[in-house]
């Protein structure tokens, strides 16, 4: 499936829109991403990572690792395609945390599983974490990929996401005037 299906599915189930979105933040974006939207639907959710099976499916993964919520569902989808055991991380008193009974085996090679990597900050604490169990990270899977900088670790997504942030005193959106400002749904806002 080339990147073209993906935004097609992305679009179709509302995960990704595009015009003038006022952001939590205060600043205003060109096109707004809700990953949740397209996990609605278990049929986009195969397709689309499936995208992401084929670039890690190769790589000898004992452990598919989803930190919660975001990763959770990702997780158990990448599990399922690749044939292998899909556990998840939470956050407890601040601090990523592997709980439930859940196990990493001494040098098991993990991905972890997240919808979408932005500043990569959760991503960095749970292999910090999943580490200090013993385990090896070798990578993150994820659907939408909006980072600009290195994450130390590869990141291999179903698209690369490019997303204009612009303040909100100067936004060139603003300026054109030809697009109304919306603010996303408020309620599954983030
Ligand atoms: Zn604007």
């Amino acid at each position: 499936m080339s990147k073209v299906d993906v935004i097609d599915i992305l679009k179709k189930s509302d995960a990704l829109l595009e015009g003038h979105f006022l952001l939590s933040s205060g600043k205003h974006s060109n096109r707004y991403v809700q990953c949740a939207k397209v996990l609605r639907f278990p049929e986009y959710a195969e397709k689309v990572l499936r995208t992401v099976v084929e670039q890690i499916k190769d790589l000898n993964i004992d452990l598919v690792v989803g930190p919660a919520m975001g990763g959770v569902i990702v997780s158990y989808e990448l599990g399922r395609q690749l044939g292998k055991e899909t556990v998840f991380t939470e956050r407890k008193d601040g601090e990523m945390q592997l709980r439930r009974g859940f196990e990493v085996k001494k040098g098991a090679k993990i991905i972890i599983a997240e919808d979408v990597v932005t500043t990569g900050k959760s991503t960095i604490e749970t292999k910090k974490a999943l580490e200090e169990l013993g385990g090896e990270v070798i990578g993150v899977a994820c659907i939408a990929n909006r980072t600009n900088d290195d994450i130390g670790m590869p990141i291999y997504s179903a698209i690369k996401l490019e997303i204009q942030v612009h303040d909100a005193n100067n936004c060139p959106l603003c300026k054109e005037g030809k697009i109304e400002l919306v603010k996303p749904g408020s309620r599954e806002f983030k």
